[in-house]
């Protein structure tokens, strides 16, 4: 194996140890609710966590894919938590969420992909903290994509996110079981099925893509009319995991980002911690002042 490459000074995170941090995992531990958060070994949790901003992974722990680059487990899941949709809600309460991520593994093993939990996770959350603005973070459904988009949307979140997370070339190696323009399409649905419902979409970067292969996914996400996004580097969670290639520098981010306002989105962040979630709520809320 391979010695782990060193990280750069500007991907040091600290280590998570706060009051706030013990409260939000207790608090996720007594719900029986997963999140991206720890499953994905994702480098914010310390701040997140402190701050009592979590994102929850619904539908079990446990994911029939398993892409390079995700440290999620793979395996036959669980069947479905009836409880999951009210606890959902009741950790957005109890952390006094005034905005909530809501991710899941896929669930190629479900006749519906997993999006009639959404919609009851998305139905709980109104009854429960009906100010929460809700944002999903959705699999690709694969072939069963039209049917589970209709039934997402009609539950109204007011952002629906899903991940293009690489340049097309490299899909065979780095998400393998997923095809790009099904991604495109999917979210190219969302707006046209409900254009007030605002779509984001996200990439890694430092898998190898090139510069222009990035510029070119920009116009691609703006042409299914994707309202935000989102650039992040991309960290190897273990050495069986996709390696890095390159380190991509808090400058080169902020080229990116000035690149994306100009093609038009209405929301960018871009930075080397950058993760679909990161400030989320914080972004959406200044966005909606402005
Ligand atoms: Fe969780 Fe998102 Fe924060 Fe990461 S950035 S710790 S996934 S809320
Ligand atoms: Fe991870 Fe999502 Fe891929 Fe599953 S489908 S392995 S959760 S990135």
């Amino acid at each position: 194996i391979p010695p782990r490459q060193r990280k750069p000074d500007w991907i040091r995170v600290k280590a998570p140890t706060s009051h706030g941090y013990a409260e939000t995992r207790k608090l996720m531990r007594d719900l029986n609710l997963a999140t991206v958060c720890e499953e994905a070994a994702c480098p914010n949790i310390g701040e997140c966590w402190t701050k009592k901003h979590a994102t929850v992974m619904i539908l079990g722990d446990t994911c029939t894919r398993a892409c390079a680059f995700c440290n999620v487990k793979t395996g036959m899941p669980r069947s479905v938590d009836p409880l999951e949709p009210q606890h959902t809600a009741d950790a957005a309460a109890a952390l006094g969420l005034e905005h909530i991520v809501v991710t899941s593994v896929d669930r190629d093993d479900l006749p519906d992909g997993g999006a009639s939990q959404f919609v009851k996770v998305i139905e709980a959350l109104r009854r429960t903290t009906p100010s929460t603005t809700i944002e999903i973070l959705t699999p690709d459904f694969r072939n069963k994509h039209e049917a589970a988009v209709e039934a997402i949307v009609a539950a109204r979140p007011d952002v629906y996110n899903h991940n293009l997370e690489t340049v097309p070339r490299l899909y065979p190696t780095i998400r393998p079981g997923a095809r790009y323009y099904a991604s495109l399409r999917l979210l190219e649905q969302v707006k046209r099925l409900d254009p007030t419902i605002f779509t984001k979409s996200g990439v890694m970067v430092g898998l190898g893509e090139q510069r222009l292969e990035v510029h070119q996914v920009m116009d691609d996400m703006r042409s299914a009319g994707i309202d935000f996004l989102t650039m992040g580097q991309y960290l190897q969670p273990t050495p069986r995991h996709a390696k890095v290639e390159e380190f991509v520098t808090p400058k080169a981010f902020d080229a990116y980002a000035s690149i994306a306002r100009a093609k038009g989105f209405l929301l960018v962040a871009a930075s080397p911690l950058t993760r679909s979630s990161y400030h989320a709520g914080d972004d959406f809320r200044k966005m909606q002042a402005a």
